[in-house]
C-alpha cells in the first residue's frame, strides 16, 4: 500500500419515486403530519432515521404526555384522541383516578402509530437520513436520502420538515434562530427505564413523603435541590457518600407507565451543561456518554436509597437523547412570550395550548416555569393562546412546512409549545395543509386558505 490517500466519491444520487407530499422525520409532528396527509388523499412518504415512528415520544422515552387542559377540556383533540383511544384499548394506554388520559407506554405507542400511519396509506421509509434539499429557486424540488442503498433522490410537490432540528429547512436557507440570546440551549437529558421494581413498596415509601399515589400503577416522583421535594435528604444523602454528582440533583423525575408492572421511566439524567447543542453532532454524541454515566449512578442511587428498587435493572437507555430545544425556523409569524401571557388568538390558529413556559436550563439550577403564579391572564386555569398557522411556514421556502418543536416561537415560547400533545396538532394541520397544497396550489403552502384548514380541522375533531 502507498502512502497516498484516495478520496471514493460516493455514489451519485439516484432517482427514487415521486410523491405528493414526503415528510422528513417520522416523529412526533411528523407521524401526525403522514397520517394527516394520508387520510386526505395525498400520496405520502415519511422518511424516518430510526426503525421506528414516534421520535422523542418513543425513542427518546418521554413519557407521560404533558397535561394540555383549559377549563376541564383537553386543548389537543383530532388525531390525539385517536391515538389515545387505541393506546387505552391495548392497556398501553391508561386513563388515571385524577382522570388523567396521557399516561403512555412508548414502545406500544411506536407499533400503534406505525398502524395508524400504514392505515392512512402512507408509505415509511425507515434507516434514512434526509441530508440535503434540492432546490428551485424558492421551491424545493426534491430531497436526497442516504441509507443502505447509498444517495438517492425522492421527490414531491410539498415537504414536511419534521425533524426536530429543522434540518431539512435549515439547510435550505431558512434563517433560524437557535438557544437564548447567548446561543445556549435548554438542557438535553438521556432518559432510561428501570425494570424488576417492586411499584408497591415504593408507593408506601412515597406515601408519607408526599409523592405517593392512590393507585402504585400511576406513580410521578421527583426530586429537584431546593424545590421542597421531601426525598432531598436522601439525594444530600447519596452525594456525601459518593453515590451521586450534586448535579444528579439538578433534576430528577420519575413515572410509571401503563401495560409496565414493575417498570419506570426516568425523566433523567440531565447532561453535562456544556453540551448542550442537540444540533450539533458532537454535544450529542457525548451526550450520550455522559447520560450512560449518570444511568449507572442513579441506578446505584435507586437500589441503595429507594425501597421497593433494591432488585431494580436497567431495562433500557433510550435510543435517541432526548434534545428539548435546538433549531427554530424563522417564519412568517414568530410566536412570543407575550403572545402566551397576553392569550392571544389568531385568525389562522391551528393549535391551543395552556402548557406553561418551561425552560430546563442550563445556565443555573433553576428550572423556569410559569406555573399558576403571575399577573398574566395565562396564568388562569380557564385560558389558552392560540399558535398560528404561519408559525409552520418558513420565511423564503414556498413548498415547506415545519411543525413541532422547530416552529417559529422565540426560546420562552418555544419553552411553553414544544410539549407532545402541541407537536400533534402542529403535526396534523401541517399534513392536511401538505395535502390541500398538492392537489391545490402546486405544492405552494402559502397560498392554503388558513381559514377553510381550520373549519377542516374542526370537522376532524380537531379544538381550534
Ligand atoms: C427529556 C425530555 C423530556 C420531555 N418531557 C416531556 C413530557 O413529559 N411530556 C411531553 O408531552 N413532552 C415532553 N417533552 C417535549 C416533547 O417530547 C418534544 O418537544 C416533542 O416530542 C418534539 O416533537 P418533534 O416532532 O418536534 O420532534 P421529534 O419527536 O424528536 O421527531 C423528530 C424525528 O425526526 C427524525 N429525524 C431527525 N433528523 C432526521 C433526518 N435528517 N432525516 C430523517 N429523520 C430525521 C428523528 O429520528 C425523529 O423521529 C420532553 C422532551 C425532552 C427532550
Amino acid at each position: 500500500m502507498s502512502g497516498e490517500s484516495r478520496m471514493v466519491p460516493l455514489p451519485v444520487a439516484v432517482p427514487g419515486e415521486r410523491w405528493d407530499v414526503i415528510v422528513a422525520g417520522g416523529g412526533t409532528a411528523g407521524v401526525f403530519a403522514g397520517v394527516s396527509a394520508a387520510r386526505a388523499g395525498a400520496r405520502t412518504l415519511v422518511v424516518e432515521a430510526f426503525g421506528s415512528v414516534g421520535g422523542s415520544g418513543t425513542n427518546a422515552q418521554v413519557t407521560p404526555l404533558m397535561r394540555n387542559v383549559s377549563s376541564g377540556v383537553n386543548l389537543n383533540r383530532g388525531l390525539t384522541d385517536d391515538l389515545k383511544r387505541r393506546m387505552i384499548a391495548r392497556g398501553d394506554g391508561a386513563v388515571d383516578p385524577n382522570g388523567n388520559d396521557n399516561w403512555f407506554n412508548p414502545e406500544g405507542m411506536k407499533y400503534v402509530l406505525e398502524r395508524m400511519l400504514l392505515e392512512a396509506g402512507a408509505r415509511v421509509l425507515y434507516h434514512t437520513h434526509v441530508v440535503a434539499p434540492m432546490l428551485d429557486g424558492e421551491r424545493l424540488s426534491g430531497v436526497i436520502v442516504h441509507n443502505k442503498g447509498g444517495l438517492q433522490e425522492l421527490r414531491a410537490d410539498v415537504f414536511v420538515d419534521a425533524t426536530g432540528d429543522a434540518d431539512l429547512a435549515v439547510a435550505a436557507g431558512v434563517p433560524f434562530m437557535a438557544g437564548d440570546e447567548d446561543g445556549v440551549h435548554q438542557a438535553m437529558s438521556l432518559r432510561f427505564t428501570l425494570a424488576g421494581v417492586n411499584l408497591a413498596r415504593l408507593n408506601d415509601f412515597l406515601g408519607p413523603l408526599g409523592q405517593g399515589s392512590s393507585d402504585a400503577a400511576f406513580l410521578h416522583f421527583w426530586m429537584v435541590w431546593e424545590k421542597g421535594s421531601r426525598l432531598e435528604p436522601l439525594f444530600r444523602e447519596a452525594v456525601a457518600r459518593g453515590v451521586l454528582l450534586e448535579r444528579d440533583g439538578d433534576y430528577f423525575q420519575a413515572f410509571s407507565m401503563p401495560g409496565r408492572p414493575g417498570e419506570l421511566s426516568f425523566n433523567c439524567p440531565r447532561i453535562r451543561a456544556d453540551l448542550n447543542d442537540g444540533a450539533d453532532p458532537w454535544h450529542l454524541s457525548d451526550a450520550q456518554v455522559d447520560g450512560r454515566e449518570g444511568v449507572e449512578r442513579l441506578l446505584a442511587f435507586c437500589r441503595a436509597f429507594l425501597p421497593g428498587c433494591e432488585d431494580a435493572y436497567l431495562a433500557a437507555y433510550a435510543p435517541m437523547v432526548g434534545v428539548r430545544e435546538s433549531r427554530r425556523i424563522r417564519g412568517e409569524y414568530v410566536l412570543t412570550l407575550d403572545d402566551i401571557l397576553e392569550c392571544r388568538t389568531f385568525p389562522d390558529a391551528v393549535c391551543r395550548n395552556h402548557y406553561p413556559v418551561d425552560i430546563h436550563t442550563v445556565r443555573s439550577r433553576e428550572k423556569l416555569q410559569h406555573t399558576t403564579t403571575g399577573d398574566a391572564p395565562y396564568f388562569r386555569k380557564d385560558t389558552f393562546h392560540e399558535i398560528p398557522f404561519r408559525a409552520m411556514l418558513p420565511i423564503g421556502v414556498t413548498n415547506l412546512l415545519v411543525p413541532g418543536r422547530t416552529a417559529s416561537a422565540t426560546f420562552e415560547a418555544q419553552s411553553a409549545i414544544r410539549v407532545q400533545q402541541n407537536c400533534h396538532s402542529m403535526g396534523e394541520a401541517a399534513g392536511l395543509a401538505a395535502a390541500t397544497a398538492a392537489r391545490e396550489h402546486g405544492g405552494n403552502v402559502k397560498a392554503v386558505d388558513a381559514a377553510r384548514l381550520r373549519v377542516e380541522l374542526r370537522a376532524l375533531g380537531a379544538n381550534v
